[in-house]
């Protein structure tokens, strides 16, 4: 049996929120923009980043610069800005290793999401990325996760794990899917996960944990 380990990629594989808030900030700097902009953005742009925010942005404060300059700009700062630890890096080899079929599954525009993934050295170490601009399908719509089993070749979910931040996106969606569920969190607000870890080094080690148990 294919042995499926799906991973969200922001504020789970990757350091999103505080790489962001560096961005922004290098961003704006950059660009001569004023403290209301950078304040705009961060609330915007908080969860997620798309192309039309910067098309909001221009019509706002009347910037005069092309919408595929700001995006093309943002997503080059936010893959610098982005980080990802040796931990987590040596944790996904280590699973591949073992014969875990390792698929990125994430909400966002394809391309950031991408220079994100080859900025921080993920790309390489996974089998494949999912991720919902591309495939057209939402986390925590179950299609995502089975849409992630297809680029795999597998037949269906069983026996799949998934692994992330997000109480309703990865949780709820995961175990709507049919998956077992590892919450990256500090377990406040009650969702019910197989397990909770406080960050990706952890849920990878239960994971490696779990060879030969059959979970
Ligand atoms: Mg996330």
């Amino acid at each position: 049996m294919q042995r499926l380990a799906f991973f969200d990629l922001d504020d789970t594989l990757a350091d999103r929120t505080l790489g962001f808030r560096t961005c922004i900030r290098s961003f704006c700097s950059d660009l001569g923009f004023a403290e209301d902009v950078e304040q705009w953005l961060l609330k915007v742009m908080y969860e997620r980043a798309y192309r039309s925010d910067f098309e909001r942005l221009r019509e706002r404060f009347a910037v005069s610069a092309p919408v595929e300059e700001l995006w093309q700009r943002y997503c080059g700062g936010m893959a610098d800005a982005v980080t990802c630890t040796p931990a987590v890096l040596s944790g996904l080899e280590r699973l591949r290793s073992a014969g875990w079929s390792v698929v990125v599954v994430t909400n966002g525009a394809g391309d950031i999401q991408r220079a994100k993934l080859a900025r921080t050295g993920i790309d390489v170490r996974v089998d494949a990325v999912c991720i919902s601009e591309e495939v057209g399908i939402r986390k925590p719509e179950v299609g995502i996760f089975r849409e992630a089993a297809r680029l795999m070749g597998a037949d269906g979910l069983w026996g799949g794990w998934m692994v992330g931040d997000s109480a309703q996106n990865d949780v709820v969606g995961g175990r709507a899917a049919g998956l077992r569920t590892i919450w990256v969190s500090d377990g406040s607000d009650g969702v019910e996960a197989d397990h909770v870890v406080s960050d990706a080094a952890g849920a990878i080690d239960l994971l490696l944990g779990l060879e030969g148990a059959r979970a």
